[in-house]
C-alpha cells in the first residue's frame, strides 16, 4: 500500500497503520509492519523514551521475535542469560529452583535478563532504518473517529492522523482502550512493590543471578537487571504507608543488607508499583485494536508483561500484513484476540500463582508454605512448563502439534530466520518430494517459502525425529499451523490453509482440544 493512498470514500490516507504509544510494544510492531514495506505514523506523548528500568526479563520466544525485527546480535549484547531461578525462605532454605541452561527451542537461551531503555534504545535504532515509519514525538492523542473503512486519531495539539488501522499500544491507562470503550475486567490482584534499579561501581558475581526471598518479614526479589545492574523489589507490608516505603533514604536501608551503599553503587532509581492482574474484554473494535498493556497487565513475577506485548505485536503483524495488501480478510482479525487472550490469560494466572506464594506476610502462613516447598526441592533445578501454545484461531484443528512453536536450528552454522528469514514456512528434511506447482505459487504469494533442509543441524533432526514428522508448516509468528509426514498431506495442509485465510470464521474450523 503506498503512502498517502486515496481511498474514495475517506480521501487521504496519512498511513497504512497508525500505532498510538511508542513504548516496546508499539516500537516492536511498528518495525514489523514496516520490515513488510506498510507505511506506519506512531505517535507518542512524551518527547523522549521512557528513561527508568522496568521488564528485566524475556524469554526464548520473544527473543526470536526480536530477531525477526532485526535486533540479532545487539540484543545478545545488552542481555544475560537467567538459568537458575532460586527461591530461599527467612533462614536461607532452598523452596524452590527452576531454569533451564542453554538454548531454548527458539535458538536463544531460554530467559535473559535485560535493561529496558537498552533494548528500547536498540529498537528507536532499527526504527530509523526503516524509511516508511514516521515517529511523532510530543504528540498526545485524546480523540478517536472510525469510518467503514478509515479510522482517525487526534491530538491534543490539533493535528489527525488518518489511517486505516489503529494500534492502542498506549499502555496499562490506555486512551484507546477508552475511547474504544474496550472494557477492563479485573482479577483482584494488587500488591504494592518498591522497585529499586542500582548500578555497582564495581562487577560483582551474584550467586544465584535471581533470587526470590520469600521472608514473611518483607518479600525481596534479587535478579539481574541486564548487564551491569541489579534489580531489587522490596514489597510493602501492611504496617507500612506508601510514602514511608517511597523514599531513597528508605531504598538504601532496605539495600544495606546486600552490601550495597552509596559509597559502592549509584541508584539509577526506586519507585513504588502497584502489582495489577487485568486484561481488556475486548482486544478489537473494527478498525482499532489494543496491544501490549494497554490490552493486559499482570504482576512481574513470571517477567512475561512485555513478553505477552510482543507476542501480540507478532500476531497482529502478519495478519495486518495479509489485510492491507488484499491477501485475506478483515475477518482474519476476529482470530487476533482468540489466539491471543488464552496464552496471556495463562500468564496472568501463572503470575498471580507466583505473586500469591511470594507476597506472604503472615510469618505462620509462611512457615506452612515452607514446609510444603522445601519437602520437593530436587537435586536439579525444576524444568518449568512449556510456554502456552494456541488452542484456536489460524491452526489446523486437527494436524499434530499444531500450535505449538517451531524450533530455529541453524542453516550451514546461521540461525535458520537469518538465512530463510521469517514468514510462512513448510520446512521438510525429505529433499526429495515435490509439491503442486498452483499450490506453491499460492503460498509465495503470501510471502511463504518451501524450506528443504538436506543436512539438517541437530535442532532440527532431533526435533523431527522426535514428533515423527517430515514436514512443518509454520506460521510468520514461529507457531506450527501443522504438520505432515508425507508430501501428499503437506499439499493438504496447504490446501487448508488456503481455505483457512480465505475465510477465517473460527466456526467454520474447529478448535484444538
Ligand atoms: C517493576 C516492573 C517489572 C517488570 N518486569 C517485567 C519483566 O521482567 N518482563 C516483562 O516481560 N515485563 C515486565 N514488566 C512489564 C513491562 O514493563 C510492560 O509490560 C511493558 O513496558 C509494556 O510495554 P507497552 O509498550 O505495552 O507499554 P508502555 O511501555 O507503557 O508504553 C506505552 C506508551 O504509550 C504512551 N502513551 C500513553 N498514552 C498516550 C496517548 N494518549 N497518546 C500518545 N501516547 C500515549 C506512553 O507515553 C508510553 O510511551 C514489568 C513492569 C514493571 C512495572
Amino acid at each position: 500500500m503506498p503512502f498517502a493512498a486515496i481511498d474514495e470514500s475517506v480521501g487521504r490516507f496519512d498511513a497504512d497503520v497508525a500505532i498510538v504509544g511508542c513504548g516496546p510494544v508499539g516500537n516492536t510492531l511498528a518495525i514489523l509492519l514496516a520490515q513488510h514495506g506498510h507505511e506506519v505514523v506512531v505517535l507518542e506523548r512524551w518527547p523522549d523514551p521512557y528513561p527508568l528500568p522496568r521488564a528485566v526479563h524475556f524469554d526464548h520466544e520473544v527473543a526470536r521475535i526480536f530477531q525477526s525485527a532485526g535486533l540479532g546480535p545487539a540484543l545478545r549484547d545488552i542481555s544475560e542469560p537467567a538459568e537458575v531461578y532460586e527461591w530461599r525462605n527467612a533462614t536461607g532454605t532452598t523452596l524452590l529452583r527452576f531454569g533451564q541452561r542453554g538454548d531454548g527451542p527458539s535458538g536463544w537461551p531460554y530467559a535473559s535478563m535485560f535493561n529496558q531503555p537498552a533494548l528500547e534504545s536498540l529498537l528507536a535504532q532499527r526504527a530509523a532504518q526503516l524509511p516508511t515509519i514516521d515517529i511523532r514525538r510530543g504528540v498526545e492523542i485524546n480523540g478517536l473517529t472510525q469510518t467503514a473503512n478509515s479510522v482517525t486519531v487526534s491530538a491534543v495539539d490539533g493535528t489527525a492522523v488518518t489511517a486505516r488501522f489503529v494500534v492502542g499500544c498506549d499502555g496499562a491507562n490506555s486512551t484507546i482502550r477508552r475511547l474504544a470503550d474496550l472494557g477492563v475486567h479485573d482479577l483482584g490482584f494488587f500488591f504494592d512493590w518498591l522497585i529499586v534499579d542500582v548500578v555497582l561501581d564495581e562487577p560483582r558475581v551474584f550467586d544465584p543471578l535471581n533470587l526470590q526471598v520469600c521472608d514473611p518479614a518483607r518479600p525481596t526479589t534479587a535478579v539481574s537487571g541486564g548487564p551491569g545492574r541489579r534489580r531489587w523489589e522490596f514489597m510493602r507490608l501492611p504496617t507500612e504507608t506508601l510514602d514511608e516505603l517511597d523514599a531513597e533514604q528508605r531504598a538504601w536501608e532496605l539495600l544495606a543488607p546486600w552490601d550495597v551503599h552509596p559509597g559502592n553503587a549509584r541508584l539509577e532509581r526506586h519507585a513504588v508499583y502497584t502489582f495489577n492482574a487485568r486484561y481488556a474484554e475486548r482486544w478489537r473494535d473494527a478498525r482499532v485494536m489494543l496491544a501490549g498493556d494497554a490490552a493486559h497487565q499482570m504482576p512481574p513475577f513470571a517477567g512475561q508483561g512485555m513478553c505477552a506485548g510482543i507476542r501480540d505485536a507478532a500476531n497482529l503483524t502478519w495478519k495486518l500484513d495479509l489485510i492491507l495488501t488484499g491477501r485475506a480478510p478483515d475477518s482474519l482479525l476476529d482470530t487476533y484476540q482468540l489466539e491471543r487472550l488464552p496464552s496471556t490469560r495463562r500468564a496472568i494466572d501463572f503470575s498471580m500463582q507466583l505473586g500469591n506464594v511470594i507476597c506472604v506476610a503472615d510469618p505462620i502462613d509462611a512457615a506452612a508454605r515452607d514446609e510444603a516447598m522445601a519437602a520437593a526441592v530436587g537435586d536439579e533445578p525444576a524444568v518449568l512448563p512449556d510456554l502456552p501454545g494456541l488452542d484456536s484461531g489460524i491452526v489446523h484443528a486437527t494436524s499434530p502439534h499444531a500450535g505449538r512453536q517451531f524450533v530455529q536450528g541453524d542453516i550451514d552454522g546461521q540461525p535458520f530466520d537469518d538465512v530463510h528469514g521469517a514468514g510462512w514456512r513448510l520446512i521438510t528434511i525429505d529433499p526429495d518430494t515435490d509439491l503442486d506447482d498452483d499450490l506453491v505459487a499460492w503460498f509465495d504469494s503470501i510471502g511463504g517459502r518451501v524450506v528443504r533442509i538436506a543436512a539438517p543441524s541437530d535442532v532440527h533432526r532431533v526435533w523431527f525425529t522426535d514428533h515423527h514428522t517430515i514436514w512443518a508448516l509454520q506460521r510468520p509468528d514461529f507457531y506450527l499451523y501443522g504438520t505432515a509426514t508425507d508430501s501428499n498431506e503437506a499439499a493438504q495442509l496447504l490446501t487448508e490453509l488456503r481455505d483457512h485465510l480465505a475465510h477465517p470464521d473460527p466456526a467454520l474450523h474447529g478448535i484444538r482440544t
